[in-house]
């Protein structure tokens, strides 16, 4: 049995026994469906995107008015007057998700720029605000809401008894589902899974974070509009109290609990939390002879020991009960023929790719990098070296576009970079490295190196989607594998990146930024923590990259390994260059010496 198999089974067993279930029991699936579709799109931007979002409710409710007032209210009964009445609720869906894109998208502008825990707080403020705004307008009915909305039909198929809703609630949450597990499945998902932990490392490689944060914010805020359509159309009327902070903050429990980081722990999420809603509300206040929302207090609790005992929710647990059970799923790549990615031209030998010139950076008093000249030509290793705060990371900083030099200039391409984000610098062609890792440990090796071919792929969301991108797909992935099979990681290459020594991983984020095709290459101590054989390897390996004519600069603190590979040494003191040339001549320069302790360079062989 595969999971993909279950999942089937499990599917076609609720719809065979659909007809046959008692009525109550078809009106909670309703209501599980419901929820899962704003707690599964809550998994996307919570779970996956690291956005918390405690206002979703208020996105639920905008779907629940557009149509409830579309198809009540006198004055678009005027303006539709020649419309059938049974494509005012689907006009009413196209509303909802017009305004509801419309508002998210205005409220993630604002919003998502809040960072830290600023940003579940302006969810809390727009959640509040979105609700009094539903009780307080006189056209949404007020607090008492609007009544007498009409039921759903669907070419003439009415859909008025929860049973035949049900239907049409439970094939959207699936296909919702199978469309998202799509999406994380390919080269948009690689990007959206950098959000919550790889930002920066995801700029870098050429991914537009700001843009995908948005979109996951209005996709998931488009889920809930959808949700409150059905919702809408299920009870025949709607007020305010459905949609406010306490329902926004279950639907986060719900997430949270059934596993914030898998599609399927939404729905286990929402029936748990549903059910036991269904529990204690008959039982605590008999319990506690009062009457209140009581559960909320039980909720709270369930969530502070999930995510004690499973910060990463049930979900996982499950499944890794299940697993021994179970197939493991072969990586797919689509049989299609892989599509061919596009390659850049290498400059010729000798052109200088990238030219910093006097690169100053303070951060307040310090002044990290004073005045720097440095350039890199296509065929050579250009090595920055220097003790220990010199700068070298600063200045890596100032020439990838991660932080914008206080003064000075630097040139990629010729073409000048100032106040560009690093993005752009990756779409010119240049690939980089960490000095401090950034891997996202959890994803296979091959995810992690596919990341680094971001901008080699055009397919987008909805290709990913609809899974019509697989030809790109699989050639991106191929391409990841031969630069894996290229660094030597070969037999590592479906195994979690952070299961790998350290050294090692480095080897994993050249192999990223090779994936890229760059034509110029920025490796922040790459030796590091590699032992003597696998130093000898990444020099071999670097030289035959700058035999093709890539532009490598490289820090590194391993004398021995610059003096053999470099071409040129640049060196850095305290923020200043003190010295340039081969490595025979930096080697034998005064002041050079002096810097490291006023003996022999360590290591160095002259
Ligand atoms: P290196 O990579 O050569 O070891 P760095 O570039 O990391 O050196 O640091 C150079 C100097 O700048 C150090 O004194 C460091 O403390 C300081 N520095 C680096 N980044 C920052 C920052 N974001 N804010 C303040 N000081 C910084
Ligand atoms: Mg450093």
């Amino acid at each position: 049995m595969t999971p993909r198999r279950i999942t089937l089974l499990a599917i076609a067993l609720l719809a065979l026994a659909w007809p046959l279930l008692p009525p109550f029991t078809v009106t909670l699936l309703d209501y599980i469906g419901l929820y899962s579709l704003v707690a599964v799109g809550l998994v996307m931007l919570t779970g996956v995107g690291g956005m918390t979002s405690f206002g979703q409710a208020a996105f639920v409710g905008l779907g629940a008015y557009a149509t409830a007032w579309l198809c009540t209210s006198p004055t678009a009964a005027q303006a539709l007057g020649m419309l059938p009445v049974g494509a005012l609720p689907w006009l009413g869906l196209v509303l909802g998700l017009a305004v509801t894109a419309l508002i998210a998208w205005a409220l993630g502008a604002v919003t998502l720029r809040l960072s830290g825990h600023y940003l579940p707080l302006g969810t809390i403020a727009w959640g509040l605000s979105l609700y009094y705004i539903f009780g307080n307008l006189e056209a949404l009915g007020g607090f008492t809401g609007l009544a007498s909305v009409p039921p759903l039909s669907i070419a003439g198929i009415d859909l008025s008894s929860p049973r035949a809703l049900g239907v049409l609630i439970w094939v959207l949450l699936l296909a919702a589902i199978g469309c998202l597990h799509n999406l994380l499945d390919s080269r948009e998902g690689r990007a959206i899974r950098a959000l919550r932990t790889g930002r920066v490392m995801a700029e870098s490689m050429g991914v537009d974070t700001g843009r995908q944060r948005i979109k996951l914010f209005v996709l998931a805020a488009l889920l809930a509009a959808v949700s409150g359509w059905l919702y809408a159309h299920l009870q025949r009327f709607v007020n305010p109290t459905p949609f406010n902070l306490n329902i926004g903050i279950e639907y986060l429990f719900m997430a949270v609990v059934g596993g914030s980081g898998h599609l399927w722990g939404a729905v286990l999420g929402a029936t748990l939390i549903t059910l036991l809603k269904e529990q204690l509300q008959d039982w605590l206040p008999r319990l506690l002879g009062a009457s209140g929302n009581f559960e909320v207090i039980v909720f709270g609790l369930l969530m502070l020991l999930v995510l004690q005992r499973a910060a990463d929710g049930l979900w996982p647990l499950i499944t890794g009960w299940t697993q021994r059970w179970l197939k493991p799923v072969p990586r797919r790549g689509g049989s299609a023929a892989p599509a061919e990615l596009p390659r850049r031209d290498l400059p010729v030998p000798g052109q200088v790719v990238l030219d910093a010139s006097a690169v100053t950076k303070r951060f307040s008093g310090l002044v990290a990098n004073n005045a720097v000249n440095l350039d890199v030509k296509a065929g050579e290793v250009h090595a920055l070296i220097g003790p220990n705060g010199a700068g070298k990371s600063t200045f890596f900083n100032m020439i990838s576009g991660v932080d914008d030099p206080t003064s000075g200039t630097v040139s990629l391409m010729g073409q000048p970079m100032a106040g560009q984000p690093s993005r752009a610098f990756a779409a010119l062609g240049l690939g980089r490295t960490f000095q401090h890792v950034r891997l996202l440990g959890q994803r296979s090796v091959l995810e992690n190196v596919a990341l680094g071919a971001h901008l080699r792929g055009r397919r987008g969301w909805l290709s990913a989607m609809l899974r019509t991108d697989r030809r790109e797909e699989t050639a991106l992935l191929a391409e990841a594998r031969r630069q894996i099979e290229r660094c030597g990681l070969a037999e590592y290459a479906d195994t979690p990146a952070a299961s790998l020594p350290l050294g090692q991983q480095r080897i994993v984020e050249i192999a990223r930024a090779l994936a890229g095709q760059p034509s110029i290459l920025l490796l922040d101590e790459p030796a590091a923590g590699l032992r003597h054989l696998e130093k000898q390897s990444l020099a071999r390996l670097l030289a035959q990259l700058r035999g093709e004519g890539l532009a490598i600069l490289v820090v590194e603190h391993d004398m021995e390994f610059v003096m053999n590979l470099a071409d040129r040494v640049t060196v850095l003191e305290f923020g200043t260059v003190i010295a340039i040339g081969t490595p025979t001549e930096v080697q034998a320069d005064p002041r050079v010496m002096a810097a490291y302790l006023g003996g022999d360079l360590p290591g160095a062989h002259a």
